[in-house]
């Protein structure tokens, strides 16, 4: 478990390094007709209570924050796809 902490904080770091080196090179997209989140709720499904627990927990630096839709900061994002794995919705896409 420790070596799991260790190694993902290995890897986020080294990814913000990247970041910071490469910065433009990360492009995260929201398909928005696929996200349930819309005008500060959850509109298609019940999940989680209609909170849509997902992409915003799922990013460990705080790049994707969730107002009256989903909004992604570029500049903090690290390219780490956990939003991607996260969302059930097949909504984000890095490329
Ligand atoms: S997890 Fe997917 S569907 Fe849910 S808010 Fe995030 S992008 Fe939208
Ligand atoms: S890819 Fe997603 S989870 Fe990873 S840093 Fe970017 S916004 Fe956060």
């Amino acid at each position: 478990m420790l070596k799991n902490d260790l190694a993902s904080h290995i890897l986020v770091v080294g990814l913000l390094v990247f970041n910071e080196l490469y910065f433009n090179i990360i492009m995260l997209k929201i398909d928005y007709t696929k996200c349930c989140w819309k005008d500060g709720k959850c509109q298609q499904c019940s999940c989680q209570s209609g909170q849509c627990v997902g992409c915003v927990e799922a990013c460990a630096v705080g790049a994707l924050k969730r107002r009256t839709k989903v909004e992604v900061d570029l500049k903090k994002c690290i390219g780490c796809g956990a939003c991607v794995l996260a969302c059930k919705h097949g909504a984000i896409e890095l490329i």
